[in-house]
């Protein structure tokens, strides 16, 4: 069984970080209500939201409770630095005490790596860094009891070949493969914008290839990007970033937009929601959120769709 034993076991094992008395009955009643929203409603389908962890990490959690998610992504720590101090061995056992309490199923949560790392920068320095960031990242998945780890594959930033590029990702992947146990690398496909790779399907395949231990490695499919890199299909993955586009079929732009509010428009995420290959995975919204359609009501419209 899932979380609720783990959940158990750690009680056990771990000193109560929850608090007081009164703040566990106010948690229980806020469980209650969170069991009812984040189950998958019958529909196998596990949707949720990019939500911030500004607070602590463990916020993640609660914000998706209340935005009745039932899976979402966040970042493993500030954006703005390459170095940062290690992840608080309190905050990760916290942040994994409430995945178990609040029922999430950590296959369904899914971790975004930094947007500072390019693992396929023709910058020596900036590879290093990107590198190491990565194997650092992966480490903290692992801390923080999660399986998986989606990033963005890389730039040859217009100076090395599509295939020089190619090979320094793979290796940074297999480097830290070596690094980390278990954690699966999730790439994502981009919109083609620039010279970032993986707008390509076939570019993340070449990835993919060189990449050791098949196990660790998978695809996270962006409905935007695709779209806008030219792809009108809801091609399967192994997560999925559910954005609609504010740019037209083949544009490269990465400009996302609320579902059904852009050009991949309502009946394409129909389609996304009711394709039985896509049971079980995390679907990420990570949309504007306009006033009256936030994250909570896009969440809510989606589980509508569903076809019985
Ligand atoms: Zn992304
Ligand atoms: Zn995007």
């Amino acid at each position: 069984m899932g979380p609720k034993k783990r959940g158990a076991r750690k009680r056990k094992s771990e000193p109560d970080l929850a608090g007081d008395k009164e703040e566990e009955e106010k948690t229980e009643e806020a469980d209650q209500r969170g069991e009812r929203r984040r189950k998958d409603r019958g529909t196998k389908k596990y949707i949720g939201a990019h939500v911030g962890i500004q607070g602590g990490i463990w916020k993640a959690v609660e914000t998706c409770t209340e935005i009745g998610g039932s899976s979402f992504a966040l970042f493993l720590g500030s954006q703005r630095t390459w170095r940062r101090p290690a992840l608080d061995q309190t905050a990760a056992a916290k942040f994994r005490e409430q995945v178990a309490l609040k029922g999430f199923d950590p296959a369904h949560i899914l971790p975004h790596g930094s947007y500072l790392m390019n693992c396929g920068s023709p910058k020596e320095d900036v590879f290093e860094k990107s590198q190491a960031l990565l194997v650092e990242e992966l480490g903290r998945c692992s801390l923080l009891g999660l399986h998986l780890y989606n990033f963005h594959p890389g730039s040859s930033l217009g100076s090395i070949t599509t295939e020089q590029c190619v090979e320094k990702i793979a290796s940074a992947i297999n480097h830290a493969h070596q690094q980390t146990p278990a954690v699966v690398t999730v790439l994502e496909n981009m919109s083609g914008q620039g010279s970032t790779l993986g707008g390509n399907f076939s570019e993340l395949k070449s990835i993919i290839d060189k990449v050791r231990d098949q196990a660790r490695v998978g695809v996270c499919l962006d409905t935007c990007h695709a779209f806008a890199a030219g792809y009108d299909v809801a091609a399967v993955g192994r997560t999925i970033h559910l954005n609609d586009s504010k740019g037209k079929l083949g544009c490269n732009l990465d400009r996302h937009e609320d579902v059904g509010k852009g050009h991949i428009g309502v009946a394409a995420f129909r389609d996304i929601v009711n394709e039985p290959r896509l049971d079980n995975i995390p679907m990420i919204l990570e949309t504007p959120g306009r006033a009256g359609f936030e994250f909570a009501e896009q969440i809510e419209f989606l589980y509508s769709l569903f076809e019985k």
